[in-house]
């Protein structure tokens, strides 16, 4: 049998424990998800029927604050990918140095099959199941892959009507005329942004040399396609579930945004077009382009890409992680002896969640900030804490995935120490005899 996503995950915690000072408590609680959560919704369909679909909530540890992460949407959503995915957030959380725990969400869905209303019933059927685990200082949820800011509107207003006070900080990445962030829509992608942006100059490369392959093209993917376009990288492929597009002398990304973006009949709020369906274009498949001879690969759309049967014929020079969990434990050991650097997920994708966070702290003060403060703060955060994780790597000569979860580590060391007893049983008070 496989190994479990989780087992695979807590690996790379094994391998940073060697490199950080941290408490036996700390490693053991580490080890296992807090809290996980199976409900079952029901929901209305439009013809009348009733079906039942399967949810997840994970918290996985809170003990730096409340859990956070978002909510996936997906078929292939089951627990142990949810508990992965609240694993990834806890330390993601802990490495950006925000006051948060690691959560995670999901229900097992093919959203594009769903009406509107479908959709809409099945939100809140969710925020229904799990309202009790759930709060703005207990649980904060957030999107991520197939969830987006109308959803999180729905799933913030249920919640409000079930304990019936307004409370927008218990979801983020809401509509901004719901107490949403400006800046939180294209955070993802304007975090990795400022990340390659800061590194680049580490490699001697500039902007106008490096060619760009990019996985996905959603929310990370599409967005960061076009801020690099913008900046004058040589975007040269992009793709989506359906497939991807090459051309050699780079894309002309706005064009393939626009395209995608024009919906036929918008009945869900999923665009049915795929960037194969540009014009004039080589189309290639989704693993082809992980393998192209590129200066950058951003894998962005879903976790497992590159694994020990594919990561030998990976060319790129660096890597970075926009999706969760790219890539497996086994192809990261191969990547290195390759020479690759991979910039780590929990590092690169955090403007996510660092915004969420901007979000929940604008909620609960009443103050709501410009588009600048929130970028400019968050380009500070992610720089400085990708030169922390940078400068660890250097000092240990360890992966730069190693070196974040290091950096994670001794954060969420100290707050489990902190809050634990064992200095008490050390002292000798608690020994029996
Ligand atoms: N789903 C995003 C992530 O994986 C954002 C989480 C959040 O904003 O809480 O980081």
């Amino acid at each position: 049998m496989t190994k479990s996503m989780l087992a695979d995950a807590s690996q790379r915690l094994e391998q940073a424990l060697k490199y950080a000072a941290i408490s036996e408590d700390a490693i053991e609680s580490l080890k296992f998800p807090q809290t996980s959560l199976s409900v079952s919704i029901p929901v209305r369909m439009d013809d009348g029927s009733l079906k039942v679909f399967q949810g997840y909530r994970v918290r996985y540890d809170d003990t730096r604050g409340p859990g956070k992460g978002g909510v996936r949407y997906h078929p292939n959503v089951t627990m142990d990918e949810v508990q992965s995915l609240a694993f990834w957030m806890t330390f993601k959380c802990a490495a950006l140095g925000l006051p948060f725990g690691g959560a995670k969400g999901g229900i097992t869905v093919n959203p594009k099959a769903l009406s509107r209303m479908e959709l809409e019933r099945l939100s809140r059927g969710y925020i229904d199941a799990i309202a009790d685990f759930i709060g703005p200082d207990v649980d904060i949820l957030a999107p991520d892959v197939y969830t987006n800011s109308m959803i999180m509107g729905w799933m913030m207003d249920q919640y409000s009507i079930i304990t019936r006070h307004i409370c927008p900080a218990v979801v983020t990445g809401k509509p901004i005329s719901m107490g949403g962030s400006v800046g939180r829509e294209a955070a993802t992608a304007t975090g990795a942004y400022y990340v390659i942006q800061s590194m680049l100059p580490r490699f001697d490369m500039t902007p106008q040399t490096t060619t760009v392959a990019i996985q996905g093209f959603g929310n990370a993917g599409g967005i960061l396609a076009e801020l690099m376009f913008a900046a004058g990288y040589k975007v040269v492929a992009v793709s989506d579930s359906q497939g991807g597009v090459y051309a050699k002398n780079g894309l002309d990304i706005p064009a393939v945004r626009e395209m995608k973006a024009s919906t036929r009949g918008i009945r869900v709020p999923y665009c049915d077009r795929s960037v194969c369906e540009i014009d004039d274009q080589d189309v290639l498949t989704n693993e082809d382009l992980l393998k192209l001879d590129v200066d950058i690969l951003i894998p962005a759309a879903l976790e497992n890409q590159i694994t020990e049967d594919n990561a030998h014929d990976i060319q790129a020079k660096l890597i970075f992680e926009v999706a969760n969990g790219p890539i497996t434990s086994a192809a990261d050991q191969i990547l290195n002896q390759k020479g690759i650097y991979v910039f780590p997920d929990i590092l690169v994708n955090a403007g996510g969640v660092t915004v969420s966070y901007f979000e929940w702290v604008q909620n609960r003060s009443g103050l709501y900030w410009t588009l600048d403060e929130v970028n400019q703060k968050l380009q500070s955060r992610i720089v400085e804490e990708g030169d922390r994780i940078w400068a660890i790597a250097r000092d240990h000569d360890i992966s730069l995935r190693t070196a974040a979860y290091v950096h994670a580590i001794s954060r969420l060391g100290e707050a489990i120490s902190a809050k634990g007893t064992r200095d008490y049983y050390t002292n000798g008070h608690g020994r029996k005899g």
